[in-house]
């Protein structure tokens, strides 16, 4: 049977993400290893480019949230206090014939390794009754593997911002309602990594813990009612259900701006039976995946459960003074967590375009064009000399590429025929090409110092001058 084509097109983006350099398998030369990915060159571009929107606009453009960067290894206590030691488990069966461990919410569509064609639940050998499976990577901090020197790669990063919520808020003059945000490695034994770099075992989170007033506080000081829509203008005295709202929009507006646009996402409500015991409401960020909808970012309210576990298991206060209702209280806390590399694939999916596309000969052909926003695109602007063995064209191309490097990540490429450095740059989503050719050099006297500038993606081509270049692409690319 020919498999699904959502299959076919998963196939076509693990390829050209390959062949383009932007994600590999880990420590491929010795096959492999189940779960972990790196980032190529053009990679590397892409995630730093989304890691620094995400931190300009939850940070940097905020006066009201602080930055972190905590170590991966914490005090084992620090996961005693916020459960992972005890809950963080999937349920797990072990087929007794295949040796395969796997999710028992999963072993319904997951393929038997024995028999790939059936799934565990059919494949006709016993199971082991589910068991906990703690999904924290665990390690020996020191010289000596005993259970006292016991430690854990950290599951997620915001842990730590509630471990330093004290000194954040002492040294940072900050007062509440005021976040800390974080970027950094989380690391989950997941049982069945899968969905290429969607569910890995080494990832990185973007997390903002968001600390709010009590309800009963913020009321007390004239908060509007629970109900009401949030708007874009926070304000000090709102309670929880506003925080909440007011950080799922703040959200879906910034994945607009980075190109994802709001048909592809969708919000998934969890029921009462998905919340988390001490939730009150968590609001998961879903992508329309090649592969079905799942989750990009979760959006959480998290009453002041955190704080207060850290508090009873460190014996430190973790109240806070709030000077304006003269009383102390645990603040309570809205916390909006996304992944990176899940961010990541989502936008190459979303880019993922294939175009018929005029060659040199003017036949069309099918090509594949990366519709990268031009905020997330790893290269903005590609720069070519129309020919490599002109030394003038070369130099005045190289001038060019010059005057635009300092100020966005550019291209030189001098090698092949004009329409295949186009196709090359489109495959890997750069906005703007910008060719230097002979009537550059004024070989049409009225078109000296001009250049032709190419967009992606509607294959216009026009002729601007050098002294307004940097103009025209900054306003392209929408940079101030
Ligand atoms: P899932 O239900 O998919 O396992 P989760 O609800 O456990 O995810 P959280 O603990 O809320 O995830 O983590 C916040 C974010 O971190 C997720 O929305 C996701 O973007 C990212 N994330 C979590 N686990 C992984 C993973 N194994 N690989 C890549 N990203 C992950």
């Amino acid at each position: 049977m020919a498999e699904p084509k959502v299959n076919e097109l998963m196939e076509k983006i693990v390829s050209l993400s390959k062949r383009r350099g932007f994600i590999f398998q880990s420590s491929e030369i010795y096959g492999g290893i189940n779960g972990f990915w790196d980032y190529g060159p053009l990679g590397a571009e892409l995630k730093r480019n989304v890691k620094d929107l995400w931190w300009q606009s939850m940070t940097r453009d905020r006066e009201d949230v602080v930055g972190l960067d905590a170590t991966i290894i914490m005090h084992p206590k620090v996961w005693e206090a916020s459960g992972h030691t005890s809950t963080f488990s999937d349920p797990m069966v072990d087929c007794k014939d295949c040796k395969g461990r796997f999710r028992a919410d999963q072993v319904d569509n997951t393929p038997c390794l024995k028999k790939p064609s059936k799934m565990v639940t059919e494949c006709g050998s016993d199971k082991t009754e589910p068991r906990a499976f703690n999904l924290m990577f665990k390690t020996y901090v020191g010289p000596v593997e005993t259970e006292d020197n016991v430690a854990y790669l950290r599951p997620e990063t915001a842990q730590a911002i509630f471990a330093q919520f004290k000194n954040v808020s002492d040294v940072s003059r900050q007062k509440i309602p005021f976040g800390i945000c974080q970027i950094g490695k989380a690391f989950r034994n997941e049982i069945n990594p899968r969905n290429y770099t969607f569910r890995s075992r080494e990832f990185e989170q973007m997390e903002l813990e968001f600390f709010i007033k009590p309800d009963e506080i913020a009321h007390a000081q004239g908060g509007a009612p629970a109900e009401e829509a949030p708007t874009d203008s926070p304000e000090s005295n709102w309670g929880w259900k506003q925080w909440h709202g007011y950080w799922v929009n703040q959200r879906l507006n910034w994945y607009e701006s980075i190109g994802l646009p709001s048909d592809s996402l969708e919000l998934h409500w969890q029921t009462d039976d998905e919340l988390a015991h001490y939730a009150r409401a968590t609001v998961d960020i879903m992508f329309k995946f090649p592969f079905g909808v799942q989750e990009l970012e979760g959006v959480a309210a998290r009453s002041n459960y955190d704080l207060t576990q850290h508090q009873e298991h460190s014996g430190k206060s973790m109240e806070y003074f709030d000077e304006e209702a003269k009383t102390r209280y645990i603040p309570h806390v809205i916390e909006p967590s996304a992944g990176v590399d899940r961010m990541v694939l989502a936008l190459i999916c979303n880019a993922y375009h294939e175009a018929m596309i005029p060659n040199a000969k003017g036949v069309m052909e099918k090509r594949i064009v990366m519709r990268f926003h031009p905020s997330v695109a790893p290269i903005k602007v590609g720069v070519f000399p129309l020919l490599k063995n002109k030394p003038e064209l070369v130099e005045k191309a190289k001038a060019v590429y010059d005057l635009l490097k300092p100020h966005f990540n550019c291209f030189y490429d001098e090698a092949g025929a004009i329409g295949k450095r186009y196709a090359r740059q489109d495959e890997i989503g750069t906005p703007y090409c910008v060719t230097i050719d002979f009537d550059t050099l004024g070989e049409n006297p009225d078109l000296l110092d001009t250049v032709t500038l190419r967009e992606r993606d509607t294959t216009n081509q026009s002729r601007v001058t050098i002294q307004d270049l940097l103009a025209t692409l900054k306003s392209g690319l929408g940079l101030p």
